[in-house]
Protein backbone atom coordinates (compact mmCIF):
# COMPACT_ATOMS: atom_id res chain seq x y z
CA UNK A 1 0.00 0.00 0.00
CA UNK A 2 1.28 3.73 -1.10
CA UNK A 3 0.72 6.18 1.66
CA UNK A 4 0.77 9.41 1.01
CA UNK A 5 -0.92 13.26 1.84
CA UNK A 6 -2.09 14.14 -1.46
CA UNK A 7 -2.91 11.22 -3.82
CA UNK A 8 -3.18 12.81 -7.43
CA UNK A 9 -4.89 11.57 -9.76
CA UNK A 10 -3.14 12.51 -13.65
CA UNK A 11 0.42 13.86 -13.82
CA UNK A 12 -0.64 16.28 -16.54
CA UNK A 13 0.58 20.27 -15.30
CA UNK A 14 -2.40 20.63 -13.18
CA UNK A 15 -1.42 17.72 -11.43
CA UNK A 16 2.31 18.26 -11.50
CA UNK A 17 2.24 21.89 -10.34
CA UNK A 18 -0.32 20.92 -7.27
CA UNK A 19 2.76 18.76 -5.98
CA UNK A 20 4.77 21.88 -5.84
CA UNK A 21 1.82 23.89 -3.79
CA UNK A 22 1.51 21.00 -1.90
CA UNK A 23 5.47 20.44 -1.50
CA UNK A 24 5.32 24.34 -0.27
CA UNK A 25 2.81 22.91 2.73
CA UNK A 26 4.77 20.08 3.70
CA UNK A 27 2.39 17.73 1.96
CA UNK A 28 3.80 15.01 0.56
CA UNK A 29 1.97 13.88 -2.80
CA UNK A 30 1.64 10.87 -4.92
CA UNK A 31 1.03 10.52 -8.72
CA UNK A 32 -1.27 8.29 -10.87
CA UNK A 33 -1.35 8.69 -14.80
CA UNK A 34 -2.86 6.17 -17.07
CA UNK A 35 0.24 6.95 -19.46
CA UNK A 36 3.78 5.79 -19.17
CA UNK A 37 5.18 9.65 -18.81
CA UNK A 38 3.91 12.53 -16.60
CA UNK A 39 2.82 16.21 -19.00
CA UNK A 40 -1.05 14.83 -20.19
CA UNK A 41 -1.82 16.55 -22.59
CA UNK A 42 1.25 18.20 -23.39
CA UNK A 43 3.43 15.61 -23.47
CA UNK A 44 0.86 12.94 -25.23
CA UNK A 45 -0.67 15.20 -27.65
CA UNK A 46 1.85 18.11 -28.41
CA UNK A 47 5.49 18.36 -27.02
CA UNK A 48 6.80 20.20 -29.76
CA UNK A 49 4.36 22.71 -29.86
CA UNK A 50 4.90 26.09 -28.49
CA UNK A 51 2.90 27.71 -25.96
CA UNK A 52 2.19 31.56 -25.73
CA UNK A 53 0.24 31.86 -22.98
CA UNK A 54 2.09 30.18 -19.82
CA UNK A 55 2.62 33.82 -17.52
CA UNK A 56 6.20 34.81 -17.94
CA UNK A 57 7.14 32.61 -20.80
CA UNK A 58 6.65 34.62 -23.80
CA UNK A 59 7.23 31.11 -25.57
CA UNK A 60 7.48 27.49 -23.90
CA UNK A 61 7.41 24.21 -25.82
CA UNK A 62 4.37 21.99 -24.00
CA UNK A 63 7.19 19.29 -23.15
CA UNK A 64 9.42 21.88 -22.16
CA UNK A 65 6.94 22.96 -20.16
CA UNK A 66 6.61 19.57 -18.75
CA UNK A 67 10.26 18.96 -17.91
CA UNK A 68 10.57 22.53 -15.98
CA UNK A 69 7.76 21.28 -14.14
CA UNK A 70 9.47 18.32 -13.21
CA UNK A 71 11.96 20.64 -12.50
CA UNK A 72 10.20 22.75 -10.39
CA UNK A 73 8.68 19.53 -7.95
CA UNK A 74 11.91 17.70 -7.68
CA UNK A 75 12.58 18.56 -4.28
CA UNK A 76 9.58 17.81 -2.96
CA UNK A 77 10.17 13.99 -4.46
CA UNK A 78 6.76 12.99 -5.49
CA UNK A 79 6.20 9.44 -5.74
CA UNK A 80 4.35 7.95 -9.40
CA UNK A 81 2.56 5.10 -10.24
CA UNK A 82 2.74 5.41 -14.22
CA UNK A 83 1.10 3.29 -16.42
CA UNK A 84 -1.97 2.18 -14.53
CA UNK A 85 -5.26 3.82 -14.49
CA UNK A 86 -7.56 4.89 -11.03
CA UNK A 87 -10.26 2.40 -11.41
CA UNK A 88 -11.91 2.29 -7.99
CA UNK A 89 -11.94 4.76 -4.90
CA UNK A 90 -13.11 3.38 -1.45
CA UNK A 91 -14.00 5.87 1.42
CA UNK A 92 -12.68 4.84 4.95
CA UNK A 93 -14.12 5.09 7.87
CA UNK A 94 -11.93 7.94 9.03
CA UNK A 95 -12.76 9.36 6.15
CA UNK A 96 -9.72 9.06 4.07
CA UNK A 97 -9.38 6.99 0.56
CA UNK A 98 -8.37 3.94 -0.50
CA UNK A 99 -7.56 3.96 -5.05
CA UNK A 100 -6.76 1.38 -6.41
CA UNK A 101 -5.77 1.17 -9.59
CA UNK A 102 -6.39 -1.21 -12.99
CA UNK A 103 -2.94 -2.88 -12.00
CA UNK A 104 -4.42 -3.48 -8.31
CA UNK A 105 -1.95 -1.02 -7.02
CA UNK A 106 -3.63 0.43 -4.00
CA UNK A 107 -2.94 3.95 -2.55
CA UNK A 108 -3.92 5.44 0.56
CA UNK A 109 -4.16 9.28 1.39
CA UNK A 110 -6.55 11.59 3.89
CA UNK A 111 -6.80 13.91 0.12
CA UNK A 112 -7.68 12.52 -3.28
CA UNK A 113 -6.83 15.36 -5.87
CA UNK A 114 -8.70 14.71 -9.60
CA UNK A 115 -6.62 16.40 -12.01
CA UNK A 116 -7.56 13.89 -14.81
CA UNK A 117 -8.05 16.20 -17.84
CA UNK A 118 -10.24 15.22 -20.62
CA UNK A 119 -10.17 11.44 -18.74
CA UNK A 120 -8.59 8.40 -20.25
CA UNK A 121 -8.85 9.51 -23.87
CA UNK A 122 -9.39 7.54 -27.33
CA UNK A 123 -8.15 9.23 -30.32
CA UNK A 124 -11.55 9.52 -32.68
CA UNK A 125 -10.79 6.95 -35.66
CA UNK A 126 -12.07 7.35 -39.16
CA UNK A 127 -14.24 4.34 -40.16
CA UNK A 128 -11.39 2.54 -42.21
CA UNK A 129 -12.16 -1.01 -41.94
CA UNK A 130 -8.83 -2.30 -41.77
CA UNK A 131 -6.98 0.50 -39.83
CA UNK A 132 -6.10 -1.15 -36.89
CA UNK A 133 -3.78 -3.72 -38.97
CA UNK A 134 -1.59 -0.58 -40.00
CA UNK A 135 -1.60 1.04 -36.77
CA UNK A 136 2.24 1.35 -35.60
CA UNK A 137 3.20 0.09 -38.90
CA UNK A 138 2.03 3.40 -40.88
CA UNK A 139 -0.58 4.71 -38.92
CA UNK A 140 -0.45 7.06 -36.20
CA UNK A 141 -3.08 9.16 -34.52
CA UNK A 142 -1.10 11.37 -32.51
CA UNK A 143 2.56 12.99 -33.43
CA UNK A 144 4.81 12.52 -30.75
CA UNK A 145 7.99 13.67 -32.41
CA UNK A 146 7.84 15.10 -35.78
CA UNK A 147 11.46 13.74 -36.61
CA UNK A 148 10.73 10.82 -37.64
CA UNK A 149 8.61 12.02 -40.72
CA UNK A 150 11.79 13.84 -41.83
CA UNK A 151 11.97 12.77 -45.83
CA UNK A 152 8.98 10.77 -45.32
CA UNK A 153 5.39 11.01 -47.66
CA UNK A 154 2.82 11.54 -44.82
CA UNK A 155 -1.04 11.52 -45.75
CA UNK A 156 -2.32 13.91 -42.81
CA UNK A 157 -6.52 13.78 -42.39
CA UNK A 158 -8.37 16.27 -40.57
CA UNK A 159 -10.39 19.83 -41.03
CA UNK A 160 -9.40 20.89 -37.39
CA UNK A 161 -6.14 22.92 -35.96
CA UNK A 162 -3.93 19.72 -35.45
CA UNK A 163 -4.89 18.48 -38.78
CA UNK A 164 -3.40 22.30 -40.15
CA UNK A 165 -0.92 22.93 -37.50
CA UNK A 166 0.72 19.75 -38.72
CA UNK A 167 0.34 19.70 -42.08
CA UNK A 168 1.82 23.79 -41.89
CA UNK A 169 5.10 22.06 -39.56
CA UNK A 170 5.65 18.95 -41.74
CA UNK A 171 5.84 20.96 -44.67
CA UNK A 172 9.47 22.20 -44.10
CA UNK A 173 10.52 18.60 -42.15
CA UNK A 174 8.53 15.29 -44.66
CA UNK A 175 9.87 14.78 -48.31
CA UNK A 176 5.84 15.08 -49.33
CA UNK A 177 2.69 15.99 -47.18
CA UNK A 178 -0.67 15.62 -48.03
CA UNK A 179 -3.54 17.06 -46.26
CA UNK A 180 -6.73 15.37 -47.02
CA UNK A 181 -10.08 16.83 -45.58
CA UNK A 182 -13.46 15.58 -46.81
CA UNK A 183 -15.17 18.89 -46.84
CA UNK A 184 -13.96 22.10 -49.17
CA UNK A 185 -14.09 24.29 -45.68
CA UNK A 186 -11.74 24.16 -42.78
CA UNK A 187 -12.48 24.01 -39.02
CA UNK A 188 -9.13 25.39 -37.41
CA UNK A 189 -8.42 28.87 -37.10
CA UNK A 190 -8.29 31.20 -40.49
CA UNK A 191 -4.50 32.13 -40.13
CA UNK A 192 -3.51 28.07 -40.09
CA UNK A 193 -6.26 27.77 -43.43
CA UNK A 194 -4.55 30.99 -44.92
CA UNK A 195 -0.94 29.30 -44.68
CA UNK A 196 -2.27 25.82 -45.87
CA UNK A 197 -3.34 27.50 -49.30
CA UNK A 198 -0.48 29.61 -49.30
CA UNK A 199 2.08 26.46 -49.42
CA UNK A 200 -0.52 24.56 -51.22
CA UNK A 201 0.18 27.36 -54.03
CA UNK A 202 4.13 26.85 -54.20
CA UNK A 203 3.69 23.24 -53.81
CA UNK A 204 4.51 22.03 -50.12
CA UNK A 205 1.12 20.77 -48.94
CA UNK A 206 -0.52 18.45 -51.25
CA UNK A 207 -4.18 19.59 -50.55
CA UNK A 208 -7.09 17.22 -51.28
CA UNK A 209 -10.64 18.44 -50.07
CA UNK A 210 -13.78 17.09 -50.71
CA UNK A 211 -12.38 13.70 -50.39
CA UNK A 212 -11.34 10.60 -47.90
CA UNK A 213 -9.16 7.97 -47.00
CA UNK A 214 -11.38 4.96 -47.68
CA UNK A 215 -8.81 2.02 -47.71
CA UNK A 216 -5.21 1.08 -46.63
CA UNK A 217 -2.80 -1.08 -48.66
CA UNK A 218 0.62 -2.64 -48.19
CA UNK A 219 1.78 -6.13 -47.06
CA UNK A 220 4.53 -5.70 -44.30
CA UNK A 221 2.87 -1.95 -43.39
CA UNK A 222 1.46 1.13 -44.73
CA UNK A 223 2.57 1.36 -48.42
CA UNK A 224 -0.20 3.46 -50.10
CA UNK A 225 -4.03 5.25 -49.04
CA UNK A 226 -6.94 5.14 -51.31
CA UNK A 227 -8.77 8.25 -51.49
CA UNK A 228 -12.07 8.37 -52.60
CA UNK A 229 -12.99 12.14 -54.15
CA UNK A 230 -16.91 13.23 -53.66
CA UNK A 231 -16.59 14.75 -56.97
CA UNK A 232 -17.27 11.87 -59.22
CA UNK A 233 -14.73 13.00 -61.91
CA UNK A 234 -11.76 11.65 -59.79
CA UNK A 235 -13.73 9.05 -58.12
CA UNK A 236 -10.66 7.05 -56.65
CA UNK A 237 -6.99 7.80 -55.84
CA UNK A 238 -4.22 5.28 -55.07
CA UNK A 239 -1.50 7.51 -53.35
CA UNK A 240 1.93 6.58 -52.72
CA UNK A 241 2.77 7.21 -48.13
CA UNK A 242 4.57 5.42 -45.17
CA UNK A 243 2.44 7.64 -43.12
CA UNK A 244 -1.20 7.75 -42.88
CA UNK A 245 -2.14 10.28 -39.68
CA UNK A 246 -5.41 11.10 -39.02
CA UNK A 247 -6.20 13.99 -36.87
CA UNK A 248 -9.80 13.81 -36.01
CA UNK A 249 -9.17 14.70 -32.30
CA UNK A 250 -9.55 12.93 -29.15
CA UNK A 251 -12.73 11.86 -27.52
CA UNK A 252 -13.01 12.24 -23.79
CA UNK A 253 -14.02 9.51 -21.66
CA UNK A 254 -13.94 10.25 -17.83
CA UNK A 255 -13.58 6.58 -17.54
CA UNK A 256 -14.16 5.00 -14.35
CA UNK A 257 -13.91 8.13 -12.33
CA UNK A 258 -17.40 8.59 -13.87
CA UNK A 259 -18.81 5.57 -11.47
CA UNK A 260 -17.18 7.40 -8.20
CA UNK A 261 -20.52 9.29 -7.26
CA UNK A 262 -19.36 12.23 -7.93
CA UNK A 263 -21.73 15.05 -9.75
CA UNK A 264 -21.11 15.09 -13.50
CA UNK A 265 -21.43 17.87 -15.79
CA UNK A 266 -21.13 17.74 -19.59
CA UNK A 267 -18.37 15.31 -19.07
CA UNK A 268 -16.77 16.70 -16.31
CA UNK A 269 -16.52 17.25 -12.71
CA UNK A 270 -18.65 19.57 -10.81
CA UNK A 271 -16.53 21.61 -7.49
CA UNK A 272 -17.11 24.38 -5.70
CA UNK A 273 -14.81 27.32 -7.23
CA UNK A 274 -16.41 30.02 -5.08
CA UNK A 275 -14.12 27.82 -2.15
CA UNK A 276 -11.76 25.22 -2.76
CA UNK A 277 -12.80 23.39 -5.62
CA UNK A 278 -13.97 20.69 -3.74
CA UNK A 279 -16.26 17.82 -5.30
CA UNK A 280 -19.59 16.52 -3.62
CA UNK A 281 -17.48 14.43 -1.63
CA UNK A 282 -15.50 15.86 1.09
CA UNK A 283 -11.42 15.28 0.79
CA UNK A 284 -12.11 14.66 -3.26
CA UNK A 285 -10.99 17.62 -4.73
CA UNK A 286 -10.99 18.49 -8.60
CA UNK A 287 -8.54 20.72 -10.76
CA UNK A 288 -7.55 21.63 -14.44
CA UNK A 289 -9.30 20.51 -17.35
CA UNK A 290 -11.45 18.22 -15.44
CA UNK A 291 -13.63 20.17 -13.62
CA UNK A 292 -16.57 22.59 -14.59
CA UNK A 293 -17.90 25.42 -12.66
CA UNK A 294 -19.68 28.80 -14.29
CA UNK A 295 -16.97 30.58 -16.23
CA UNK A 296 -14.40 27.26 -16.24
CA UNK A 297 -11.46 28.07 -18.89
CA UNK A 298 -9.55 25.18 -20.07
CA UNK A 299 -5.79 26.26 -19.85
CA UNK A 300 -3.19 25.75 -18.32
CA UNK A 301 -3.04 28.45 -16.02
CA UNK A 302 -6.20 28.17 -14.60
CA UNK A 303 -5.11 24.64 -13.27
CA UNK A 304 -2.17 26.28 -12.06
CA UNK A 305 -4.28 28.51 -9.85
CA UNK A 306 -6.99 26.02 -8.85
CA UNK A 307 -3.96 23.82 -7.54
CA UNK A 308 -2.66 26.52 -5.64
CA UNK A 309 -6.39 27.04 -3.99
CA UNK A 310 -7.03 23.35 -3.44
CA UNK A 311 -3.75 22.88 -1.72
CA UNK A 312 -4.37 25.60 1.15
CA UNK A 313 -8.44 23.73 1.48
CA UNK A 314 -6.21 19.84 1.68
CA UNK A 315 -3.83 21.58 4.32
CA UNK A 316 -6.68 22.64 6.51
CA UNK A 317 -8.38 18.95 6.32
CA UNK A 318 -5.11 17.08 6.82
CA UNK A 319 -4.36 19.16 9.96
CA UNK A 320 -7.73 20.76 11.06
CA UNK A 321 -5.80 21.99 14.24
CA UNK A 322 -2.94 23.99 12.14
CA UNK A 323 -3.32 27.20 11.43
CA UNK A 324 -1.47 28.11 7.84
CA UNK A 325 0.16 31.56 7.66
CA UNK A 326 0.99 31.82 4.26
CA UNK A 327 4.64 32.72 3.25
CA UNK A 328 5.98 34.28 -0.64
CA UNK A 329 8.31 31.49 -1.66
CA UNK A 330 10.79 34.79 -1.61
CA UNK A 331 10.84 34.47 1.88
CA UNK A 332 10.15 30.85 2.92
CA UNK A 333 12.45 29.33 -0.22
CA UNK A 334 11.60 25.80 -1.51
CA UNK A 335 12.59 23.53 0.88
CA UNK A 336 12.15 19.42 0.41
CA UNK A 337 11.12 17.64 3.36
CA UNK A 338 14.45 17.06 5.05
CA UNK A 339 14.65 21.22 5.07
CA UNK A 340 17.85 20.32 3.51
CA UNK A 341 17.71 21.00 -0.31
CA UNK A 342 17.64 24.35 -0.63
CA UNK A 343 17.94 27.00 2.19
CA UNK A 344 15.43 29.94 2.65
CA UNK A 345 16.92 33.07 0.77
CA UNK A 346 18.09 35.55 3.57
CA UNK A 347 18.74 38.13 1.86
CA UNK A 348 15.48 38.59 0.25
CA UNK A 349 14.04 38.32 4.26
CA UNK A 350 16.80 41.13 5.06
CA UNK A 351 16.09 42.94 2.91
CA UNK A 352 12.19 42.82 3.70
CA UNK A 353 13.30 44.21 7.21
C1 LIG B 1 -3.20 20.78 -29.35
C2 LIG B 1 -3.46 21.48 -28.04
C3 LIG B 1 -2.95 22.75 -27.83
C4 LIG B 1 -3.16 23.40 -26.63
N1 LIG B 1 -2.65 24.66 -26.44
C5 LIG B 1 -2.81 25.28 -25.24
C6 LIG B 1 -2.27 26.59 -25.01
O1 LIG B 1 -1.66 27.20 -25.90
N2 LIG B 1 -2.46 27.14 -23.77
C7 LIG B 1 -3.14 26.52 -22.76
O2 LIG B 1 -3.25 27.06 -21.66
N3 LIG B 1 -3.69 25.29 -22.97
C8 LIG B 1 -3.54 24.66 -24.18
N4 LIG B 1 -4.11 23.43 -24.38
C9 LIG B 1 -4.90 22.83 -23.28
C10 LIG B 1 -3.98 22.28 -22.18
O3 LIG B 1 -3.11 21.30 -22.71
C11 LIG B 1 -4.84 21.71 -21.07
O4 LIG B 1 -5.58 22.77 -20.49
C12 LIG B 1 -3.97 21.08 -19.99
O5 LIG B 1 -3.21 20.01 -20.49
C13 LIG B 1 -4.84 20.58 -18.85
O6 LIG B 1 -3.98 20.04 -17.90
P1 LIG B 1 -4.52 18.97 -16.85
O7 LIG B 1 -3.33 18.64 -16.00
O8 LIG B 1 -5.73 19.50 -16.19
O9 LIG B 1 -4.98 17.72 -17.73
P2 LIG B 1 -4.22 16.83 -18.82
O10 LIG B 1 -3.08 17.54 -19.41
O11 LIG B 1 -5.29 16.34 -19.71
O12 LIG B 1 -3.64 15.60 -17.98
C14 LIG B 1 -4.54 14.70 -17.36
C15 LIG B 1 -3.84 13.39 -17.11
O13 LIG B 1 -4.72 12.56 -16.32
C16 LIG B 1 -4.56 11.23 -16.73
N5 LIG B 1 -5.76 10.46 -16.34
C17 LIG B 1 -7.05 10.71 -16.64
N6 LIG B 1 -7.86 9.81 -16.06
C18 LIG B 1 -7.04 8.96 -15.38
C19 LIG B 1 -7.26 7.80 -14.56
N7 LIG B 1 -8.48 7.33 -14.31
N8 LIG B 1 -6.18 7.19 -14.04
C20 LIG B 1 -4.92 7.64 -14.26
N9 LIG B 1 -4.66 8.73 -15.01
C21 LIG B 1 -5.71 9.37 -15.55
C22 LIG B 1 -4.40 11.31 -18.24
O14 LIG B 1 -3.70 10.17 -18.72
C23 LIG B 1 -3.55 12.61 -18.38
O15 LIG B 1 -2.17 12.35 -18.44
C24 LIG B 1 -3.91 22.76 -25.59
C25 LIG B 1 -4.43 21.49 -25.80
C26 LIG B 1 -4.21 20.84 -27.01
C27 LIG B 1 -4.77 19.46 -27.21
Amino acid sequence: MIKTDILIIGAGPSGLFAVFEAGLLKLKCHLIDALPQPGGQCSEIYPKKPIYDIPGFPEVLAGDLVTNLMEQIKPFEPGFTLGERAQTIDKQEDGSFIVTTNKGTKHHAPVVVIAGGLGSFEPRKPPIANITDFEDKGVAYIIREPEDYRDKKVVIAGGGDSALDWAIYLADVASEVSLVHRRNDFRGALDSVEKVEELSKIGKINLITNAEVTDLKGEEGLESVVITHKDSAREKEIKETDYFIPLFGLSPKLGPIADWGLQIEKNAIKVDNAYDYQTNIPGVYAIGDVNTYPGKLKLILCGFHEAAIMCQSAYQRIFPDKKYVMKYTTVSGVSGFDGSKKEAKKEVVKSIN
